[in-house]
């Protein structure tokens, strides 16, 4: 599991960690099983509710992994009572930080396995796909459709991302059964060059 704490919430790319070495990203629309799926692979119930705060949910939220290295839990976008100044300000927030993010190490995209690629993961993966950096997408709540439909929808969606010249990796992902865990974990632990174990701390 990793072992994360909540280090600080961002609304200007100005106020960005200044000694971060590596940052994994996180990515959804509202409800897709984000903040679930960072508490899952965190291993706490809690961690990623601090995103849902009042306040909070139009920031960027930071939680420490190992030193100078984080997790970066973006705004869930495509809540379509947001107003049209609040969804131009994520706008901003979200593409400077993805664009000017130095850190970056690769960014996660969670989708519900039920609504997978919907127009706006679609705008995002698109946009993204010119920066060269990696991307995994978590089809999330797996548990929802039957063994032979999750397979079936995560063939399709791989096949959808190839198709549309997007190199991103997939997988079947359930906060409720914990299932794809380790498989998500051990992505991330790559990307921040983080060891898998490390037995001196009892991991
Ligand atoms: P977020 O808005 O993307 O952060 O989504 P949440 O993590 O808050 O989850 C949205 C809703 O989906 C909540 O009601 C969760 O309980 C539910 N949910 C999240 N992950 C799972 C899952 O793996 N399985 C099931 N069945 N429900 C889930």
């Amino acid at each position: 599991m990793l072992n994360a704490v909540f280090h600080t919430s961002v609304a200007h790319l100005r106020d960005l960690p200044e000694d971060s070495l590596a940052e994994v990203a996180f990515a959804g629309r509202s409800n897709a099983g984000k903040s679930s799926a960072i508490n899952t692979i965190c291993n706490h119930n809690r961690l990623a509710f601090v995103s849902k705060l009042p306040g909070r949910t139009q920031l960027l939220n930071f939680f420490t992994v190992a030193p100078d290295r984080f997790l970066v839990d973006l705004p869930g976008y495509g809540y379509a009572r947001a107003p049209k100044s609040q969804q131009q300000a994520w706008q901003e927030l979200i593409g400077g930080y993805l664009a000017v993010r130095r850190q970056l190490a690769g960014l996660v995209v969670i989708m519900d396995i039920r609504h997978p690629l919907t127009d706006l993961d679609g705008m995002l993966l698109d946009w993204f796909k010119p920066l060269g950096r990696p991307v995994h997408v978590l089809l999330s709540k797996s548990d929802k459709l039957p063994r032979g439909q999750q397979t079936e929808t995560l063939r399709r969606v791989r096949k959808m991302l190839s198709d549309q010249g997007i190199e991103a990796s997939a997988q079947l992902f359930s906060s409720l059964k914990k299932e794809g865990v380790e498989e998500a974990e051990g992505l991330i632990r790559r990307w921040l060059d983080l060891a898998k174990k490390n037995p001196a701390q009892g991991e």
